[in-house]
């Protein structure tokens, strides 16, 4: 499949991208660490169905944020690449990475068909 490289101009929109999309789930990751303060329930006002609530939803919080602390590290990897020029080929096969895919997913390091590959296995 035929994949033009990037320009410049191409690159710079995606860093733009790829820098607001890091400080919003930096922000994210911030606001979270202030909320996942350890769980105080009123014993005698909190009945044992919503300290598990309290639970799962401190569980779930937690795996969220793991989450966004892996797309973080996703995206620096990206901003990585920009800077040693390796930026927009798949790591896998080395095809470069279309701009179209890029806007959607600028942080992708993978084209198309290596990441369909990698999800059916
Ligand atoms: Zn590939």
């Amino acid at each position: 499949m035929f994949a033009p490289e990037l320009e410049q101009g191409q690159i710079d929109e995606l860093l733009a991208l790829l820098e607001t999309q890091k400080s919003e789930l930096e922000l994210q990751l911030a606001q979270a660490a202030t909320a996942a303060k350890p769980v105080t329930l009123d014993q005698q006002s909190v009945g044992r169905v919503s300290r598990i609530d309290a639970i799962q939803q401190q569980q779930m919080a937690l795996a969220n944020q793991q989450q966004t602390t892996r797309m973080v590290k996703r995206i620096e990897r990206a901003l990585q690449r920009i800077a040693s020029d390796a930026y927009g080929y798949c790591q896998q096969c080395e095809e470069p990475i279309t701009f179209a895919r890029l806007q959607v997913q600028p942080f992708a390091d993978l084209c198309l068909n290596c990441q369909s590959a990698s999800e059916k296995s």
